[in-house]
């Protein structure tokens, strides 16, 4: 199977980490099989790579991969970079675990929060009572 870059199963944040990939899959005619977000990483999995090109490719993702732990993938906002490069604060930074781990920036995170805090009032609210709602 493979996928084009509208197919990708990860925010649209990452689309300037991804969208190199692509561009070079394309010229080195190397299959993109699937785009995803996983453990809070970008993940891209390519299929017919050459062998004169294995290693350069498979760096390029490797780099890219890294990066995206450092992009929220949701707005793209690269986050703490700018802490002389302490990995740690990065990454403390823009993951956020609930039930799984995802890289997203403070505001991203508190969005993303605040929409399942409502969504669990919500819940709450119809247990309670029967309430009709637009
Ligand atoms: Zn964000």
């Amino acid at each position: 199977m493979v996928v084009g870059i509208d197919e990708v199963e990860c925010g649209k944040g990452w689309a300037k980490l991804y969208t190199p990939l692509f561009q070079l899959c394309k010229l080195l005619n190397v299959e993109v099989l699937q785009v995803k977000e996983k453990f809070g990483g970008l993940r891209f999995y390519v299929g017919g790579v050459p062998n004169e090109q294995f290693d350069m490719v498979y760096a390029f993702i490797d780099a890219v991969e890294a990066q995206s732990y450092k992009v929220c993938e949701e707005c793209g906002i690269r986050n703490g970079a700018s802490r002389e490069g302490d990995k740690t604060y990065t990454r403390v930074k823009v993951t956020t675990e609930g039930g799984w781990i995802l890289t997203l920036c403070e505001q991203c995170r508190k969005e993303r929060d605040d929409k399942a805090a409502e969504q669990l009032a919500r819940r709450k609210n119809q247990d309670g009572q029967q309430e009709g709602e637009g």
